[in-house]
């Protein structure tokens, strides 16, 4: 019988490198399921923390760092223990299949001409169509050519336009 293909892809925590993990005392390897952040759904990764089962913030930017520092973008800035991280915890992860197909499809949609929107509400965001009048204005105000990517924010998205406003 023909072993099947893992279905996640194991790799280390934030600015590890696979080989260098430190064993955790009691759970070794430590492997963490995830979530694609972008919905919520069943994530690709599978992280392994080893020891350092614990939640740093960088100190300039804020970002949190799974597994510590150092930031990758302030590489010799201080980090400051945020939490540690529960055994069973699953993690954000990078983007599921599905979302990531749905990046790229927004992605060339905006590179011709489309343009992102993005709400108050926080609701997850979207793409304005390019053949759409409104994304034509949106370009000519900010203006930003395609296929440069270009983004708004709006003050009513299709998602909290349904819901009774709160006020
Ligand atoms: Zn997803
Ligand atoms: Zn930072
Ligand atoms: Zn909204």
């Amino acid at each position: 019988m023909r072993e099947k293909q893992p279905r996640h892809r194991a790799r280390g925590a934030e600015g590890s490198v696979s080989g260098e993990i430190r064993l955790h005392p009691k759970l070794g390897l430590n492997p963490h399921m995830t979530y694609c952040p972008r919905c919520g759904g069943e994530g690709r990764d599978l992280i392994l923390l080893g020891a350092r089962d614990y939640i740093d913030k960088c100190c300039d930017c804020g970002i949190m760092l799974i597994g510590g520092g150092p930031c990758p973008k302030h590489p010799g800035r201080r980090t400051e223990r945020v939490r540690s991280i529960e055994e069973h915890e699953k993690l954000p992860g990078s983007a599921c299949e599905a979302c990531e197909k749905d990046l790229a499809a927004q992605e060339a949609e905006v590179a011709a001409g489309g343009v992102y929107f993005r709400c108050d509400c926080g609701a997850k965001g979207g793409v304005i169509l390019a053949q759409h009048a409104l994304a034509a204005d949106a370009r000519a105000q900010l203006k930003i050519a395609a296929p440069a990517p270009c983004g708004v924010s709006i003050p009513e998205c299709p998602s909290c336009a349904k819901e009774p406003r709160a006020t």
